[in-house]
């Protein structure tokens, strides 16, 4: 974990710096548009089809962004390059910007509440270490709320490796064996020099086998996969400095263990279309980007998205005995047609929808056709744990036919300015998609979810937390 939070925040250094620059250099050309621009580009993410409105600026003539930020530069007590947006309120003739634009709906529709999933759910991708903090408490609340919305069981993400492993399993299986599995991680720069690639632990020769026997160890404690985090491929190093690239054979060796131990890999590859894009008024979701602009994986300091996509998709081909998990819809939900000709590919890559309801459900007919048609490839995941609200909004989608309502409970919504329609699965696809899909590919799923059967009738869930 600390590795990956050091790579975090050397990419973050990077390209803040990036940003700052670009927004710079934008700002020098743009002048005054700069703060326009966050006014007019609401009307495209909105869906209405209505030409952006050419916006005039409201500052005082011949006043700047440049001038602003170099005035509270200088000044001692106020250094802030947060653009000024206060006056953007769209009150008394004057502009809007999108962070102050907050439309109530007129639309009347029917809306389903939803408290709980319609079938037992399993959480294909959840993160109990990195939300939770190791609290007690916390746990025991959240198994309160899976146990209120039908979810049985979580897999954990973040299980990492030996000691550290055994920690994490502990705080999820002293008190609810059957509620979680558990997924390890690989240690990749292990206690090598931040700063120095060279000193990595992936970086020394015979790393892969030594990985491998982590992981037989792992398994042989109960750990049902291996999550591979984003910063491969975006931010783990060789040891000359330059980006390790996902397809390297060197850990080939740890693909075809995976297969062996019959445990999938879920992999995180490269991230929505838009963190790959310029931070600029096209850029779809500008609003987040612009709060997170570390975010952006833009520029010459990464690969494209395309050639991260492709080099993950070389692994699941050429090890077709072990089963992939493309995490995140595989990180190309804005491009369903793509992602089916991947699952028509490779037998052996599954998906799943952690944090992507807001791009299958502004495309509700394209998404129910796809969920329809590799309904056995698919699995439920949620990122969480999350507010249960959250999760509610995720039955609401999979389950109904509302329209037009938020993906998250979240103001702004947090992944792109728009709105989403439920795509009412119907019932043997929610099974699947629910859990029986988790139960054919995650070891350890089909016995916890059998056994919090026979303990319960109604909530196998509420049960097991008095076992
Ligand atoms: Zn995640």
């Amino acid at each position: 974990m600390q590795s990956i939070l050091t790579l975090l925040s050397l990419r973050k250094n990077h390209v803040v710096k990036d940003f700052h620059h670009n927004l710079r250099a934008g700002l020098a050309i743009l002048g005054l548009s700069f703060l326009s621009l966050q006014s007019v580009t609401w009307s495209q993410s909105s869906g209405t089809g209505t030409p952006a409105k050419q916006s005039k600026p409201i500052l005082p003539t011949g006043e700047s962004v440049d001038t602003q930020v170099s005035k509270t530069a200088t000044s001692p007590k106020t250094i802030d390059q947060t653009p000024r947006t206060e006056k953007l309120d769209g009150k008394e003739g004057r502009e809007l910007s999108v962070r102050h634009f907050h439309p109530k709906s007129q639309l009347k529709v029917s809306k389903s509440l939803k408290t709980h999933a319609k079938y037992h759910v399993v959480d294909a991708h959840t993160h109990f270490r990195h939300k939770l903090r190791q609290s007690e408490q916390a746990l025991s609340d959240f198994v309160t709320v899976m146990d209120r919305n039908h979810i049985a069981i979580c897999c954990s993400l973040d299980g990492r490796l030996d000691s550290e492993l055994d920690e994490h399993m502990q705080f999820l299986w002293s008190n609810y064996p059957n509620r979680f599995v558990i997924f390890a991680n690989i240690d990749w720069r292990g206690m090598g020099d931040p700063d120095e690639p060279a000193t990595w632990a992936c970086n020394q020769s015979g790393f892969a086998k030594r990985t491998v026997k982590q992981l037989e160890d792992a398994v042989a404690k109960g750990a049902s996969g291996l999550k591979i985090f984003k910063q491969f491929g975006l931010g783990y190093r060789n040891a000359n400095g330059t980006l390790i690239e996902i397809d390297d054979p060197r850990f080939n060796p740890i693909w075809n263990a995976c297969g062996q131990l019959g445990i999938p890999v879920i992999i995180h590859t490269s991230d929505p279309a838009a963190f790959f894009e310029p931070i600029n008024e096209t850029n779809e979701r500008w609003e987040e980007l612009s709060r997170h602009p570390d975010w952006s994986f833009h520029g010459e300091n990464f690969p494209s998205r395309q050639a991260l996509h492709a080099a993950r998709n070389r692994i699941i081909e050429r090890h077709p005995d072990t089963n992939f998990i493309g995490a995140h819809v595989a990180n190309q939900a804005e491009d369903l047609a793509e992602v089916s000709r991947w699952l028509d590919r490779y037998p052996n890559l599954w998906i799943e929808t952690a944090s992507r309801i807001a791009e299958l459900g502004r495309q509700p007919y394209t998404a129910r056709d796809f969920l329809m048609k590799y309904s056995d490839r698919i699995l439920f995941g949620t990122d969480g744990p999350w507010p249960e609200l959250r999760l509610q909004i995720n039955w609401r989608f999979f389950e109904t036919r509302d329209e037009s309502f938020h993906y998250s409970e979240k103001q702004p919504p947090p992944q792109g300015l728009w709105k989403i329609h439920a795509i009412d699965l119907p019932d043997p696809v929610l099974k699947k998609l629910y859990h029986e899909n988790a139960a054919k590919l995650i070891p350890g799923i089909a016995q916890r979810l059998q056994q919090l059967q026979s303990t319960s009738e109604t909530s196998p869930a509420e049960k097991s937390k008095t076992e």
